[in-house]
């Protein structure tokens, strides 16, 4: 499965990212997506490794439009982290933990009320909300 670099070229340019984005492709089942930070190198692990200068989004099992929009999604977690958190991949992950554990969201398993309240917390909210307007206008074409 591959996605072709000039798109995520573009989706930087139309995001206005600073810095550039890696994209890497594995096979998990627990998510489909996940926004990782700033990286040196792109390694194999989940754990955030910040301090680096690429923005590193790992997508699972990438197939046709949720992956499409999963990208996005977390597309906009690295525009978060540039606009927000003045790159501070750390800093971002904090908030996002705060929000999820002020929602009763924290931690692993979820019911689906968790993951409800979690979809309305404002990091997560305009993940979505932007991830389906921008793969609606500029979808990735994940082969
Ligand atoms: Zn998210």
């Amino acid at each position: 499965m591959r996605i072709d670099p000039l798109q995520i070229t573009d989706a930087e340019e139309i995001l206005g990212l600073e810095h550039p984005v890696y994209v890497q492709i594995r096979k998990a089942k627990h998510f489909a997506g996940k926004y990782i930070g700033l990286q040196d190198h792109p390694h194999s692990g989940c754990a955030p490794f910040p301090g680096g200068k690429d923005h590193h989004v790992i997508l699972i099992n990438p197939r046709g439009p949720d992956a499409s929009n999963t990208l996005w999604h977390e597309l906009t977690h690295a525009l978060q982290c540039e606009r927000d958190f003045d790159s501070d991949f750390l800093a971002l992950a904090k908030k996002h933990t705060a929000d999820s554990k002020a929602v009763g969201a924290g931690g692993g398993v979820k019911s689906a009320d968790a993951i409800k309240r979690y979809r309305k917390t404002p990091l997560e909210k305009e993940a979505i909300e932007n991830a389906e307007k921008m793969h609606a206008k500029y979808p990735f074409d994940i082969k």
